[in-house]
């Protein structure tokens, strides 16, 4: 078994020494349902056919249809996917979505293709896993390197194949095929609602608000607006091309637009006018002096390898995964406070909750009405973890674990016994 697959059953492992479900419960939840793996093949703009690797995971039903993204990335691979699909799992039951957890991938640098070939490439994925996704089974959204385009083109394809517009399929879809207002920055918002609501409990409150983000995507480019905007100083942000710092405070705007002319967050120093902005290999960023670290870009970012250098006192965790279990010892050791992945970027599949069910009702709600919404469940869950936390004297990240495990233990239970009498 991969390590991050380890390192995911590990915290259920953790989870499950405080709680009393029972083994056949942790048994089952230690397997993936079903998983697809197919080959997909597209024809290329050059008239030349080429194949790609593709993963459909739904990791557990018990709590309804099954959901989460789809990513298009070069080191997608089977083992990934299912531990995205299992945390999608927690995930759901930590915010009470009637979900269970699901994930999908095609192993591919997206980055290479014409925008046609990507279409193809999109439609050609909801073909192969046509049979296991529907909106009262498996439904997707976007995730890494995918966005609204690539869901409107596979929404568009499944409505053809079913042979009628069926919108609640997939979430994350461009608003005039049925996309929700709000859903764009919606993970990074319930994320800021979870930190706003913690604020005092994890002694943020009088801190001198200096926040490291990174990532400088859908999610990281949101949260660093949102803190920028509450008055938080971004002294750092990061991508792929590299990493800018600036004590003084970067702009999060003069930052989108760097990225969008340069390819890179790093092109912010080039257009300072004469300011002194540092540009750092982008690892480097975790030592700096912060109060508050967001990875915002992809899992095992911060392992054994780093984490004794981390200065920050709270680490938000946007991205799935990005602490490794072995980190995740090192920074409680070190009184670095976590928030969890399947608390803090639970708003994304909220939002994504909250299309499906104006696509069935064919009633649509206004942006406001949606971050409405949004708020008190992001209030409510992140009060019950932290509470759960104090009351059992463990990290954030095991109480949520151990909140998710108890729903979804009592769904199993809920489910009957129907098995005792099947040969
Ligand atoms: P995205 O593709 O929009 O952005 C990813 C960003 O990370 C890019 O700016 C990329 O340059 C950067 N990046 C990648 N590797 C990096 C590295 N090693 N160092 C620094 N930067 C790096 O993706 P996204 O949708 O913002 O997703 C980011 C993370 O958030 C993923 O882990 C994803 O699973 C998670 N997430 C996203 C959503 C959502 O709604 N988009 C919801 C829940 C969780």
């Amino acid at each position: 078994m991969s390590d991050i697959l380890n390192g995911a059953l590990s915290q259920l492992k953790k989870a499950a020494r405080h709680t009393n479900v029972p083994d056949e419960v942790l048994e089952a939840l230690n397997f993936p349902k079903e998983v697809l793996t197919a080959r997909i093949s597209v024809r290329m703009d050059n008239g030349l056919r080429r194949s790609f690797e593709a993963w459909r995971c739904r990791y557990d039903d018990t709590r309804g249809p099954t959901k989460g993204g789809i990513r298009f990335h070069p080191d997608a691979n089977f083992e990934e996917v299912v531990t995205l699909a299992f945390w999608m799992t927690f995930k759901c039951a930590v915010v009470n979505l009637p979900y269970g957890g699901g994930k999908g991938a095609i192993r591919v640098d997206p980055g290479q293709l014409s925008r046609r070939e990507l279409e193809r490439l999109s439609r050609a994925y909801v073909h192969a896993f046509a049979s296991m996704i529907g909106p009262d089974r498996d439904i997707p959204a976007p995730d890494v390197y995918t966005n609204a385009m690539i869901m409107g083109w596979m929404a568009d394809e499944y409505s053809s194949l079913v042979g009628y517009p069926c919108p609640a399929v997939i979430t994350g879809k461009p608003i005039p095929l049925g996309g929700s207002l709000g859903r764009e920055d919606a993970t990074a918002r319930g994320g800021f609602y979870v930190l706003n609501n913690l604020l005092a409990e994890i002694g943020l409150e009088d801190c001198q608000r200096r926040a490291v983000v990174q990532g400088f995507g859908n999610a990281g480019a949101a949260i660093a607006t949102m803190l920028h905007q509450d008055g938080w100083k971004v002294i750092a942000v990061s991508d792929t091309g590299g990493c800018v710092n600036d004590d003084s405070g970067l702009d999060p705007q003069k930052l989108k637009e760097a990225k969008k002319k340069h390819g890179s967050v790093t092109g912010y120093a080039k257009d300072a006018n004469g300011k002194k902005i540092k540009v750092m290999q982008r690892d480097e960023m975790f030592a700096l002096d912060c109060d508050l670290l967001v990875p915002a870009a992809m899992e095992d970012q911060i392992s054994t390898d780093n984490a004794d250098r981390i200065k920050a006192s709270v680490i938000m965790e946007l991205a799935n995964g990005p602490v490794t279990s072995g980190a995740d010892d090192i920074l409680e050791k070190n009184g670095v406070i976590v928030i969890p992945d399947i608390l803090a970027n639970a708003g994304g599949v909220t939002v994504s909750y909250f299309e499906w069910v104006q696509n069935r009702q064919g009633f649509y709600w206004t942006e406001e009405e949606v971050q409405h919404k949004l708020r008190p469940i992001m209030e409510r869950e992140s009060g019950a973890v932290w509470r759960l936390a104090q009351k059992k004297g463990i990290t954030l990240r095991t109480a949520a674990y151990v909140l998710g495990l108890e729903r979804i233990a009592e769904a199993i239970q809920a489910h009957g016994t129907q098995n005792y009498f099947c040969p």
